[in-house]
């Protein structure tokens, strides 16, 4: 174990260890706590950082284990049966080893099948004027709190997964809040950006409740999916979009109005017929 793993490994320990003393353990556990656990092992696979969408990863990767074997830190685990995962490819369980966000990325280049897609975590480097690979952009799953059993929402001072994280104060940032119950006291509670989280399970790793209250899910599953007909009419990206709509409902209008003039004019007509 490398001196920081240790350092946090006893920082855990002692802030378990209080926590054991105070009789805290054993209570909280639900929202997403109950969620995860009924859900099925299958569900809530991790798959390596630059893996493509989940059906397509299935018919792509080969089994090869090549990611497996280039990973230093062991993060990487083919499944096998009994595991409840499609036998043969390549998860992790953050829990046990998370992913320690390699620089260089080895598990992605090594990938033949391009189930591991290299350019989803490329970017652009300005400095170097080339793309160079970046970590920062894998998009392994995203973080969620139980809130119920964070000690951190509790009042009590906690800032592990804070400080594991390797994006701190982006991916995880702490949120100031006054106790109004107390007036003396203040909570520091973690506050998850989805959009930086890369879901390498530090934080989970980290976590000093008996079962994590910080967890790292399938993006599919921790996040919504607003469907495309809404627009932020506030948003200047989506200025366009509500340009669009309004155009296309005018055209309509003008339609309708055609047609309603026609249905006059012929409903008229009968009359006048009628009435000569
Ligand atoms: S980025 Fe590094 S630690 Fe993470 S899975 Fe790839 S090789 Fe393993
Ligand atoms: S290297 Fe690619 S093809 Fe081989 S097991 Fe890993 S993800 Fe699958």
């Amino acid at each position: 174990m490398d001196t920081k793993k240790k350092k946090m490994a006893s920082r855990r320990d002692v802030i378990r260890k209080m926590f054991q003393g105070a009789g805290f353990l054993g209570m909280g556990g639900f929202a997403w706590g109950a969620y995860i656990d009924k859900a099925k092992a299958g569900e809530l696979i991790l798959r390596p950082p630059g893996a493509i969408e989940k059906d397509d990863f299935l018919k792509a990767c080969i089994k090869c284990g090549a990611c497996v074997e280039a990973c230093p830190y062991d993060t990487l685990i083919l499944a096998e049966p009994g595991d409840n995962k499609p036998v043969g490819t390549p998860y992790f369980e953050p829990r046990i080893i998370p992913c320690e966000m390699c620089p260089d990325i080895p598990c992605v280049p090594v990938c033949p099948s391009g189930a591991l897609n290299e350019e989803s975590v490329t970017s652009f480097d300005e400095k170097e004027n080339k793309n160079i690979l970046d970590i920062n952009k894998a998009k392994m799953g995203v973080a969620v709190i139980d809130e119920k059993s964070c000690v951190a929402f509790w009042g009590i001072q906690c800032d592990l997964c804070y400080r594991a994280c390797p994006i701190m104060d982006e991916a995880i940032s702490l949120k100031y809040e006054r106790n109004e119950r107390t007036g003396k006291h203040a909570f520091l509670k973690p506050v998850i950006n989805k959009d930086v989280c890369t879901g390498c399970g530090l934080c989970e790793h980290a976590c000093v409740t008996e079962r994590a209250a910080i967890r790292i899910l399938p993006i599919e599953i921790a996040t919504g999916k607003v469907g495309d007909h809404y627009i932020k009419g506030w948003d200047k990206k989506d200025e366009n979009r509500l340009k669009k709509v309004e155009d296309d409902e005018q055209k309509e209008d003008k339609n309708n109005s055609g047609t309603s003039d026609k249905a006059m004019d012929y409903l008229n007509g009968d009359w006048q017929e009628i009435i000569d």
